[in-house]
């Protein structure tokens, strides 16, 4: 049996991580998970799974929860708490399913504790990934990602070897507003943007991926877990989400992992690596679909892309400005206070702003965010 943690647990990845176990009582349990605010979901996650450790974002909910229910959950709160799930001693493998850079510093503590990894939670390689990498070799465990991009890469590298790849090819559907002129883009609202045309995911994702940063921060991504530099690594447009991502290798063999677009699919292979197991899910029929489209991504309609090629080369701290700038700005645009193409400027002007500290520590790292975040907030509160 091998017992889960998981970080982010009434989230989407977190909800599918859940009927992965469900669909495995004999095979996986949860042991442990953290939650931000939505308790209902927690109390029944409670109910059905038996953990012995809960984290909850705020002291007041683990109070709560304390006194309510559940005399054998043990119930921890805030970063501290994060901490304590992601090292718990019972846990085999940690699934990091919180949304933003909060995710940094519980996963490398996991790594420090000798954990084994499902990396969903892509802003942590984004921010810090010259540290997580280094954390993964010196554990000497294993990090199997989760995003379905990174999952294709890594089954299709799978007994390769690395030196022999010439290029790894990201796929991306264009999100919401992939039909949609620039100019079209000013009159967007909160709701046509969480409405993704493939994938059921939580909002901050579902506007990076309108905006194209999804597919811009997946490139740093895949530049740490794969040892990739930013030259040997494309996006192309794809807007079946059939074709999760391919590797073409020096001979100029491609080859690509397919599959109709299920998140449990890649939390799945995470969780029985290195082994696969049966999965109660729609299969692939190629001959309904029978025709797949592609393009070549257009930099001038989605220039956040760019940006993220651009602080990913130019290294340092700015995947981390670019990261903090784009979490503050996708919060200000679903609480409505800013419009859609803002977004953009703001992450723009903190990347201008900022000059880059290379190979910059965990404290430089969330100093420099924290500053980041408190600069763009500044930004929207002044646009009046
Ligand atoms: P969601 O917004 O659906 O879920 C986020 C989870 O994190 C929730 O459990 C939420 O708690 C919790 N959370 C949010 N903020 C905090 C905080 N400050 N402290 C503690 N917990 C917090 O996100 P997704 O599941 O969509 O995405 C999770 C991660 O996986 C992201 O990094 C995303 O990029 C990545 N990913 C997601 C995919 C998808 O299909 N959804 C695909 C590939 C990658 P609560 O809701 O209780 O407040
Ligand atoms: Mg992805």
């Amino acid at each position: 049996m091998k017992k889960i943690g998981l970080l982010g647990a009434t989230g989407s990845i977190g909800l599918q991580t859940l009927d992965v176990i469900r669909q495995h009582p004999d095979q996986f349990s949860l042991c442990c998970f953290s939650f931000g605010r939505n308790k209902e979901t927690a109390i029944e996650i409670i109910k059905e799974f038996h953990p012995q450790l809960v984290c909850c974002e705020r002291k007041e909910d683990a109070e709560q929860l304390r006194s309510l229910y559940f005399s054998n959950v043990r119930f921890v709160f805030g970063e501290k708490g994060l901490i304590e799930v992601a090292v718990y001693d019972e846990m085999d493998c940690l699934i990091t399913a919180v949304v933003g850079s909060v995710g940094l510093r519980p996963t490398l503590k996991a790594l420090e504790a000798g954990k084994n990894i499902g990396l969903a939670n892509k802003e942590t390689l984004v921010t810090g990934g010259h540290l997580v990498m280094e954390a993964v070799k010196k554990a000497n465990v294993k990090m199997i990602p989760v995003d379905s991009e990174h999952s294709a890469i890594f089954q299709c590298l799978r007994g390769e070897h690395s030196d022999e790849v010439e290029k790894l090819i990201l796929t991306a559907s264009g999100g919401s507003f992939r039909d949609l002129s620039r100019e079209q883009l000013q009159y967007v609202t909160v709701e046509q943007a969480l409405n993704h045309p493939n994938w059921s995911m939580g909002a901050k994702i579902t506007i990076d991926s309108a905006t194209m940063l999804n597919k811009g921060l997946e490139v740093i991504e895949a530049h740490w877990l794969f040892h990739m530099p930013y030259d040997k690594i494309e996006v192309l447009l794809h807007q079946e989400s059939v074709i999760h991502s391919l590797v073409e290798f020096k001979d100029s063999s491609v080859m690509a992992n397919l599959g109709n677009p299920d998140m449990r699919v890649p939390i799945q292979l995470a969780l029985s690596y290195p082994n696969r197991m049966f999965l109660n899910t729609q299969r692939l029929n190629l001959s309904e679909i029978a025709t797949l489209h592609f393009s070549a991504v257009d930099y001038v309609r989605y220039p956040m892309l760019k940006y993220a090629f651009d602080a990913g080369k130019t290294g340092g701290t700015m995947p981390t400005i670019l990261n903090a700038a784009n979490e503050v700005a996708v919060e200000a645009f679903l609480q409505r206070k800013i419009p859609f193409l803002e977004i953009e400027t703001l992450v723009y002007r903190a990347l201008e702003a900022h000059c880059a500290i290379f190979d910059p520590s965990l404290e430089t790292i969330e100093a420099e965010d924290l500053k980041t975040r408190a600069q763009v907030c500044q930004w929207i509160h002044s646009r009046g």
